[in-house]
């Protein structure tokens, strides 16, 4: 059965996706949504710490972080459904980070954030151990593996820490996409589940359709790939394997699920932990328990994943941030068994994301996430949805890159910064901070 009203399908239903399809029926375009999963946001989005910061090592990623925020703060109004319609909760929560060699010393996410208006406070020793009584703020860095005999030793240098206010997390992922999927319904686009695409079709090097797993056709002249791990499949449908310069990659990542009252301030306010000292990073979930998970560290191997069969179990290296995290939380205690889950990163080579055309017009990607764009998929799919509608109409953005202002902040980015055909950005952490 052909659908002659479609202009734009896109693949994935994810935080991405149903972010683009709202903004691409804000523009006009008539939209479908395939995922292969049974619902909205069932894929990486609902494993994701949802967690909110500032704190990027370049101009155009803060930027994109900033207006996220902005977007989840006001998360009713940036959906614009019927107040009876029930939303995701977004919770407020600064962010503490040290300044360490692993992050240049935040020479330039601090720069980057007073070019932005980003606030944020230096904090002192007497500051931290007011806030965290019990917490040990030695320097234990840099950070390493628990096997490494530098596992554990501290040194000299003061932990310089600073304060981000701005931040926040999102506790049901998932639940936001289904926000994204409901308000881009409300304006006309339309979802289809437990289907996938298995083919895209091309005319004279344009999209002309997909085929389904369900052996149905759609006819469409714009296809958007925001299938998170499975965008290189994705990629090799459209025949455009390896002909962009930067690639992405699959990787799996664990989060553990651990009850920790110290992890509270003194107030009892909320906080997020970057601890670029130990390699680790938490935040709350439901009463005392926290959630964590790793920034990297000596020794830590890189987890290849199929996102067609990998393990949803922790593996016994999920262990390591805790035993990172305990160096600075002396009382979290480790237990015998851990909880947590175990889900998959689509990494491109720089760890920036790629949002771009392709070679194959109608064809864009909005891919290699990084394990860090939950918090700018709001402000992801309107600039998706502005560079499509550029492309279109006729901009070479490969030669004449789409300039894009930020609609909340007002900051203006150069869309060609995240093009799949640039050099990989030498400013880059090469980590999930992005
Ligand atoms: C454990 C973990 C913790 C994270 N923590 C944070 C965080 O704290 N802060 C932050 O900003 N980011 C975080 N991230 C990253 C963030 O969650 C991801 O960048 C984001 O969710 C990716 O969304 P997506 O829509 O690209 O991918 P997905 O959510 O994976 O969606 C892709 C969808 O495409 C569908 N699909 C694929 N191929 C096809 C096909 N051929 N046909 C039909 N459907 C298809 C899949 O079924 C899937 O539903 C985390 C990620 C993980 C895994």
């Amino acid at each position: 059965m052909a659908h002659p009203s479609i202009d734009a399908v896109v693949i994935g239903a994810g935080i991405i996706g149903t972010s683009t399809a709202l903004a691409l029926t804000q523009k006009g375009f008539r939209v479908l949504v395939i995922d292969a999963l049974p619902g909205a946001g069932q894929g990486a989005t609902s494993s994701s710490l949802a967690m909110i910061r500032t704190q990027y090592s370049t101009r155009e990623g803060t930027a994109l972080a900033w207006e996220g925020y902005h977007c989840w703060k006001d998360w009713p109004g940036f959906l614009g459904l019927p107040s009876d319609e029930p939303v995701a909760p977004f919770h407020l929560a600064g962010v503490l980070t040290f300044k360490t060699p692993n992050n240049g010393y935040l020479e330039h996410p601090l720069q980057f954030s007073e070019a932005l208006g980003i606030p944020y406070e230096s904090w002192s020793a007497k500051k931290l151990r007011a806030t965290f009584p019990s917490w040990d703020f030695s320097s234990f860095g840099p950070p390493v593996i628990s096997d490494d005999p530098d596992f554990g030793t501290t040194s000299d240098q003061p932990l310089e820490a600073v304060f981000f206010p701005c931040g926040g997390y999102c506790p049901d992922p998932q639940f936001a996409a289904r926000n994204l999927q409901r308000a881009a319904e409300s304006r006309g686009a339309q979802f289809r589940f437990n289907v996938s695409v298995s083919e895209i079709y091309q005319a004279h090097n344009r999209i002309s359709g997909v085929r389904l797993s369900s052996g149905e056709t759609i006819d469409c002249r714009i296809v958007v790939n925001a299938a998170g791990p499975y965008s290189q499949a994705v990629i090799a449908m459209a025949g455009l394997s390896d002909r962009q310069n930067i690639l992405t990659r699959v990787v799996r990542h664990q989060t553990v699920h651990i009850n920790c009252p110290d992890a509270k301030t003194a107030d009892a306010s909320r906080i997020m932990l970057y601890d670029t000292d130990v390699g680790s990073y938490i935040r709350d979930d439901t009463g005392t328990h926290i959630l964590l998970g790793s920034l990297g560290a000596k020794g830590e191997k890189e987890d290849a994943a199929d996102p067609t069969r990998f393990d949803r179990n922790l593996s016994p290296e999920a262990i390591e941030p805790l035993y990172r995290l305990a160096q600075r939380i002396p009382s979290i205690g480790i237990p015998n068994t851990l909880a947590g889950v175990a889900d998959l990163w689509d990494v491109s080579d720089d760890w920036i994301p790629v949002y771009d055309q392709t070679d194959l017009g109608g064809f864009y990607l909005a891919i290699g996430t990084s394990g860090n764009q939950f918090k700018t998929a709001p402000a992801v799919g309107a600039l998706m949805a502005a560079l499509i509608q550029a492309c279109e109409d006729g901009v070479d953005h490969d030669a004449d890159p789409v300039q894009y202002t930020l609609p909340y902040t007002g900051h203006a980015i150069n869309l060609g910064f995240f093009s799949r055909n640039r050099e990989p950005n030498p400013a880059s952490s090469l980590s999930v901070l992005g």
